[in-house]
């Protein structure tokens, strides 16, 4: 195995133990891992990807469960690194569906012919810095011990699906389900008594198509949340056209926007400084438009309560507008936390779905869940008998994953206890103690609040580019120094703390998961000026790492 880097597992004994050694180890192949494999054979690096399940696509490899599709729109949420990907293939629907997008993944990695580098049906279980080697020590669930100078972690800000273990569930005689984990054969609700738990995205996607099969479906809503319609439909082919034509334009722009994304701009004027009437002009244009870029009708929504409170009520009077029943309508309607500052929702069809006769919403606030029977589930209020049961109950989400593994830097320390009080990074990219370690897309980078493709590829080229340099200059670890993370950390709340994001429950505060630090994970910064940021950081000789 050719390797390019200079220390090879033989300066040590316990590395030398390992089966095999690469310049690096990508854990993970969603759309990270391609194409940070992809990046690395370029630079003429050995590199390995490791992946749980038996095929590429990450997300839309797992999340299989009725109406999956993503909600930036497709021509946006596809690779953009290089020019051919984008005119070669034709998207079908404005927001592609999830076979759709796994059929794209899967035509890369043929394309690139990724596949030979990745090994499948293994899951990472531990990673250790070998100090005197100055290489990581990567185990797996398949027994396999791999060293390797770079280790880089692609495993995915929501790919650690939860359900709240809930009393009794291995008591239950019906099938049930996790949309985050769905059978690959699909499952069919026909004549099916269906209770779904949760009204995230992945429920709100997924009720319209199953409330559509089943004989019957009770939703269990703790949270209403607010949703935007999608208007999805046939792609327009020549606009397509013109994109691609310039993709690499488009993408440069989505790159130094806010949110990577151009399709819908955000607003510059302030809620607050526009006549009532514009203010309604303005949300009823974006909700015709459809989709996320409600979020950005003004400048002000997710930092002034007043101009969040216009925004809310407007979506709120939609939800009373669609729904026939004033009651369910009423519960549908979010209350207790600000618009958008949990993770806004794109919908086709489902507050209406709620008007059909074989759809019942249960308000599990007032009446929690307290256990699930062999025939269905009881309420502090209520006992409800199923068939099958669906968990749309989200992820242990930006750092799961990450913890999943047995993580340790130097000096044997481990990252759960050093993210004990919540995830530290400097710019999401490393974490101080531990060398030559990358995460994509990891707390503290804007991350989940843009268009994931566009921050999954300005981390991947500027790893590359950090690797090239290190290379290049003879340099053989890169970490931050506790300084510089402490002072990014410091500043990825201090900006977190100028908006309304702290006030709501949400998973990006980790408050979907009980006793999990509450932190605000991603940076809000904006992925424009967050960019900018790193790369002057790598331009002044990586300023912030030590590098040895
Ligand atoms: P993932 O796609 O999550 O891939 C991580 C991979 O790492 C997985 O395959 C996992 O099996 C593997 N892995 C993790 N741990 C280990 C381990 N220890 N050993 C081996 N393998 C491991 N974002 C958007 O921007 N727009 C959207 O429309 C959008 N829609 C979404 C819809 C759903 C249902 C979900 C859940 C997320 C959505 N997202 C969306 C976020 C989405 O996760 C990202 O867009 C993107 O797909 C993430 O790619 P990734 O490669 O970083 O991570
Ligand atoms: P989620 O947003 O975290 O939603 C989980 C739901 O389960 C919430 O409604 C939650 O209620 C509920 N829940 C959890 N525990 C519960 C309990 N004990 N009792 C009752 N209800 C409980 O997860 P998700 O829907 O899977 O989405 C996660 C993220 O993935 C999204 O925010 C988005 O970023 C991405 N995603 C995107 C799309 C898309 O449209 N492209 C689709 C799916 C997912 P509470 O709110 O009260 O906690």
């Amino acid at each position: 195995m050719a390797t390019r880097t200079q220390h090879a597992p033989e300066q040590s004994a316990t590395a030398d133990a390992y089966d095999a050694a690469y310049d690096a180890i990508i854990v993970g192949a969603g759309f990270a891992g391609l194409y940070m494999l992809h990046r690395l054979r370029g630079l003429g690096l050995s590199a390995r990807v490791i992946e749980a399940a038996d095929g590429v696509g990450g997300t839309w490899y797992w999340n299989r469960y009725p109406g999956a599709r993503c909600d930036i729109e497709s021509l946006e949420y596809q690779y953009g690194f290089d020019d051919d990907l984008p005119r070669e293939w034709r998207w079908s629907e404005r927001y592609a569906s999830q076979p759709e997008i796994l059929r794209y993944i899967n035509h890369v990695a043929d394309r690139l012919d990724l596949r030979r580098d990745i090994q499948f049906e293994t899951r990472v279980t531990s990673a250790r810095f070998h100090e005197g080697a100055a290489r990581w020590l990567i185990e797996t669930d398949n027994g396999d011990r791999i060293s390797a100078a770079f280790c880089i972690m692609a495993t995915g800000c929501l790919s650690a699906p939860r359900h709240p273990g809930f009393k009794g569930l291995e008591s239950f005689e019906g099938d049930w389900y996790h949309t985050g984990y769905w059978p690959h054969e699909g499952v069919d609700f026909t004549g099916k008594r269906a209770g779904i738990i949760g009204t995230g995205s992945s429920a709100i996607q997924s009720i319209p198509h199953i409330a559509r099969q089943a004989a019957h479906l009770t939703v269990f809503q703790r949270t209403p949340n607010f949703s935007i319609p999608a208007h999805n439909g046939p792609i327009d082919h020549e606009a397509e056209r013109q994109m691609t034509e310039r993709y690499t334009e488009v993408r440069r722009r989505a790159r130094a926007s806010a949110a990577g994304v151009v399709s819908r701009a955000p607003s510059e004027r302030s809620a607050m400084q526009v006549t009532p009437e514009e203010r309604e002009a303005e949300f009823e244009a974006r909700w015709q438009y459809g989709g996320l870029g409600m979020g950005g009708a003004f400048i002000d929504i997710v930092i002034s309560p007043e101009a969040n409170q216009t925004a809310a009520d407007f979506v709120r009077g939609k939800i009373r507008s669609i729904l026939k029943d004033p009651v369910t309508a009423d519960l549908l309607c979010p209350k207790d936390y600000p618009f958008a500052t949990k993770r806004l929702c794109v919908d086709t069809e489902y507050f209406e779905t709620f008007n059909r006769n074989n759809v019942t919403l249960v308000d599990v606030r007032s009446a929690p869940i307290e256990e699930i029977t062999p025939k269905g589930l009881r309420t502090a209020d209520a006992e409800y008998e199923f068939d099958c049961l669906v968990f749309a109950t989200g992820f242990d989400a930006m750092t799961g994953a990450l913890l999943g593994i047995d993580v340790r830097g130097r000096g044997g320390q481990e990252l759960r206890d050093a993210w004990s009080a919540g995830p530290r990074t400097y710019l999401g990219l490393q974490v101080a103690g531990f060398p030559n370690l990358f995460t994509i897309t990891g707390p503290g980078s804007p991350s989940v609040l843009t268009n994931m493709i566009v921050s999954i590829e300005q981390h991947v080229d500027w790893i590359a580019a950090c690797i090239e340099y290190l290379l290049e200059h003879g340099i053989k670890t890169i970490e931050p120094t506790v300084e510089a993370q402490d002072a990014w950390v410091e500043h990825v709340n201090q900006v977190a703390s100028l908006t309304l994001f702290p006030q709501a429950n949400s998973w990006y505060m980790g408050a979907n998961i009980p006793g999990k630090p509450r932190v605000f994970m991603p940076y809000i910064g904006g992925l424009g000026a967050y960019a900018q940021k790193c790369d002057e950081i790598a331009a002044n000789g990586y300023e912030g790492f030590v590098l040895a």
